[in-house]
């Protein structure tokens, strides 16, 4: 039995293995894979729609709020938003809380200025700052609201919307984890492959009154509003990668959705860092704890020596993708919507076993 604990792709619910299988063979008893059918016709466009629903449903979006799933990943939206948005001449706000923060800031610094209003690099990015000024006349405020890599989440959003500029948040690797006002984001965008599905789509969710001010000519594959227009079918979608997004979002409904998410991922949490947290002469994370992730958490052991010896045993017990991003070392262990309680349970388990019998 694996325990799947990578930071992405990441593991999706087994009813979602289950369905996609059967579609691969069969979809819907139309004698055709999901594989084979096309994108313009009456057995994709239901997906599509349905997929958007779920997704304004789920995140209680409003009529201005615009769904788009669109092909690149997560790393262009880094230069697709400045693309549509920010001018050059003009100026856009950016907070650098970890290497995904900070690799959306070099692409924007292509298309227009940025003012990187505060960071946590210093301290290698184990907090999220609080305490940052924004020129009012920013074109827009942008934010991580998980930093994957190092384990940190915003935990309150009122220092972003005090700005009183468009927000924009890269929500890759927390979006539908827990209730938020994602209306009073401008534009959210996210790859998929953590809590929303399968690699190979990111989904943009776009305020529309804020789209066709920038002088650029756009590429129509970059445009936003062209995609909007063409209900994200401008060319051949990622058929099957949507598909896995939309029977995941099921499966979320099904759970009762975001709120009923964020208790199940609460309990994971606490359970991971309570247990980190009794531990202290072996384990030791790695974050300010008021800004600790739900999603990843980050740690090192006090004695280096010993890493090799917990690896070598979460291996042995099925523990899957927990060792630390390469830039950070240590340890991760992500705990998206579709990671089992139990298998926190039996990490935390093995890591207790471990401090006392090691
Ligand atoms: N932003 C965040 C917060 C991420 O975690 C990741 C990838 N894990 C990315 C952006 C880049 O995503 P992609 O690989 O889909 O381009």
């Amino acid at each position: 039995m694996k325990h799947n604990f990578n930071s992405g792709p990441a593991v999706l619910p087994r009813e979602v293995y289950e369905e996609a299988s059967r579609a691969i063979l069969d979809f819907n008893n139309t004698g055709l894979s999901i594989l084979e059918i096309g994108h313009r016709t009456n057995l994709f466009q239901p997906i599509m729609d349905e997929a958007v629903a779920l997704m304004k449903e789920l995140m209680g979006l409003d009529a201005d709020h615009e769904v788009l799933f669109l092909h690149g990943g997560a790393s262009t939206q880094f230069f697709q938003v400045p693309m549509n948005l920010l001018d050059e001449g003009r100026t856009a706000a950016y907070t650098d809380t970890g290497v995904w923060g900070a690799k959306a800031i070099k692409e924007a610094k292509l298309y227009g200025n940025v003012d990187v209003v505060c960071s946590s690099k210093e301290a290698t990015y184990t907090y999220i700052p609080k305490d940052f000024t924004v020129q009012p006349d920013s074109v827009y405020l942008h934010i991580t609201s998980n930093n994957t890599i190092y384990g940190t989440q915003w935990h309150n959003f009122e220092p972003v919307f005090r700005a009183g500029v468009p927000a924009i948040a890269d929500m890759s690797s927390d979006i539908l984890s827990r209730p938020m006002d994602f209306n009073r984001f401008d534009l959210i965008y996210a790859g998929a492959q953590k809590n929303i599905g399968a690699a190979g789509v990111n989904v943009v969710i776009v305020n529309k009154n804020i789209l066709g001010k920038v002088q650029r000519k756009l590429p129509t594959m970059m445009d936003y509003r062209v995609h909007i227009e063409n209900g994200s079918m401008l060319n051949t979608p990622p058929v099957f990668a949507i598909y896995i997004c939309m029977l995941t979002l099921r499966w979320l409904k099904a759970k009762g959705g975001v709120a009923a998410i964020e208790k199940e991922n609460i309990a994971k949490a606490d359970l991971f860092y309570n247990t980190l947290d009794s531990l202290p002469e072996v384990f030791k994370g790695t974050v300010a704890k008021e800004d600790r992730s739900l999603m990843n958490a980050c740690f090192v052991m006090q004695d280096k020596g010993r890493e090799e010896a917990f690896a070598a045993l979460c291996q042995q017990e099925g523990f899957v993708g927990v060792k630390g991003h390469r830039t950070v070392g240590g340890f991760r262990v992500s705990m998206y919507n579709a990671l089992p309680y139990e298998s926190v349970v039996a990490l935390t388990d093995a890591m207790k076993h471990f401090a006392n019998n090691t």
